[in-house]
């Protein structure tokens, strides 16, 4: 029962506790808590299925295997990357000793504008660290090709992308490595959580050394490592709640199809349509008011909402250029980043989750149709 009537951006995917229970107990008789147990073993392997990719490592969560893929590409200088994201994309940078180079981004899916990369490029520049935003996909193929111009490795912040498909395939396979975020808020959870998802099993193998210390066998470490494994109690509800993560994304797609029948007609309010030939999995329902036309600024409309109890989110809002670490860096400017700096200024991500009704979703348009 919801104690008030205030409806939340989002609710988290929950696996049933009985069933979880029976689990937590087989772990309890087995007394194997960590360290590549049974379940962490099953999850990777379920995950690589439900993805359809080859290899995966599972983490801690969706920051540390920021970190981890570029300690285990050696990246250092320069990397470019977008200011439309969660300040852990930039942090990841700041964490391995390496310059973050914003670069404005594309209105049509608010990715890495990838016309805009390569006057960006130096000398220094080892990589790109593009985001799916929203689970969006980015313009893969324009940034391959400047990264392979370019010699540039590819990381990609997947942390919004669970099982995003462009053309059949599986997005998290662009680039060199792209990485996942379980936090209780994303489409699918583990409370928290992440992975890491890399082309070969060699690399594989490295990323697993690298999450456990560098420990190579009992007593050989062959790298500077950092502790990031998932344990037992978070990967079996991990493979519960991906027993039910298609009808929680279906749920959210009729979320979607509702959202856009109403806001369609709405003059000022822009919305994402579905791409043709994406599998989406609806993990954000992100709209852009132009105060002009819609007679009313974001935030007015965002504090009318919060006041009458519906919690969208500006996000992202602030740029993490603007941040006191980064803005001081020459391409944090606002000139730099025009794109950026607007829609951060227009955006709310309505509630969006499983468990949404069909009052919920009167009540939340009734507050923007005008
Ligand atoms: C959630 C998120 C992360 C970080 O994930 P955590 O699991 O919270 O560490 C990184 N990047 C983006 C774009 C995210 O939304």
């Amino acid at each position: 029962m919801k104690k008030d009537n205030t409806i939340f951006v989002t609710t988290p995917l929950l696996p049933s506790l009985e069933e979880f229970y029976d689990c937590l107990k087989e772990i309890w008789d087995s007394k194997w808590i960590t360290n590549n147990g049974q379940f962490h073993q099953r999850l990777e392997k379920a995950l690589c299925d439900y993805l359809g990719v080859d290899y995966l490592s599972l983490f801690t969560n969706g920051t540390l295997p920021l970190i981890t893929a570029l300690q285990a590409m050696h990246i250092t200088g320069e990397v470019i990357t977008t200011p439309y994201s969660f300040v852990a994309t930039t942090h990841a940078l700041w964490w391995n000793g390496i310059k973050p180079v914003f670069v404005d981004i594309d209105p049509t899916n608010c990715g890495l504008d990838p016309d805009k990369i390569e006057s960006a490029i130096t000398p220094r520049t080892t990589a790109i660290m593009p985001v799916h935003c929203y689970g969006k996909p980015c313009d893969t193929v324009k940034i391959q090709a400047i990264a392979d111009k370019y010699g540039l490795k590819v990381i990609y912040d997947a942390a919004h992308a669970f099982g995003v498909e462009v053309n059949g395939k599986s997005i998290l396979k662009q680039g060199d490595m792209s990485t996942l975020s379980f936090h209780a808020t994303k489409v699918f959870n583990t409370a928290e959580g992440g992975a890491l998802i890399v082309k070969d099993a060699e690399t594989k193998k490295r990323i697993d050394y690298l999450k456990n210390f560098g420990f190579a066998g009992e007593t050989e470490v062959v790298a500077p490592g950092i502790n990031s494994k998932m344990d037992e109690i978070r990967a079996v509800y991990g493979l519960l709640n991906l027993k039910q993560v298609d009808d929680a994304i279906e749920k959210r797609h009729q979320v979607a199809i509702r959202y856009r029948e109403t806001l369609r007609n709405v003059k000022g309010i822009r919305f994402f349509d579905d791409m043709p030939g994406v599998k989406h999995n609806y993990s954000y329902f992100p709209i852009f008011v132009n105060a002009e036309e819609y007679g009313m600024t974001r935030d007015d409309l965002y504090f009318k909402m919060k006041e009458r109890g519906v919690l969208g989110r500006r996000y992202f809002y602030p740029l993490i250029s603007t941040f006191s670490t980064y803005k001081g860096l020459p391409s944090a400017s606002p000139e730099n980043l025009p794109i950026a700096t607007r829609i951060a200024n227009e955006v709310i991500c309505l509630p969006m989750h499983h468990e949404l009704s069909n009052e919920d979703l009167s009540r939340i348009l009734d507050l923007i149709v005008r």
